[in-house]
């Protein structure tokens, strides 16, 4: 049997970041998976319920790159 050590290491891949609303204007975290980047996707949220468009792209002009890509979150109504 295989026993992949690398998955131990995907919980330091996950940060959270906090975003406002599209809607309500409320501060909500959502959970980044440095893993699989650039990432879209709609999430609830947390307040309001409404959903959320979440685009998540890399900043390739970073230069901190000791944790990594920085991520570059966007947030859209899902229906504009
Ligand atoms: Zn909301």
């Amino acid at each position: 049997m295989d026993v992949d050590l690398n998955t131990q290491s995907l919980d330091a891949l996950l940060t959270e970041q906090s975003i406002d609303c599209p809607y309500c204007g409320e501060v909500i975290s959502i959970l980044i998976d440095h893993d699989n980047l650039p990432a879209s996707y709609i999430e609830d949220c947390q307040v309001c319920c409404q959903p959320i468009q979440i685009n998540i792209s890399i900043d390739s002009d970073a230069s901190d790159a000791s944790e990594g890509a920085i991520a570059v979150i966007d947030v859209h109504r899902d229906n504009e």
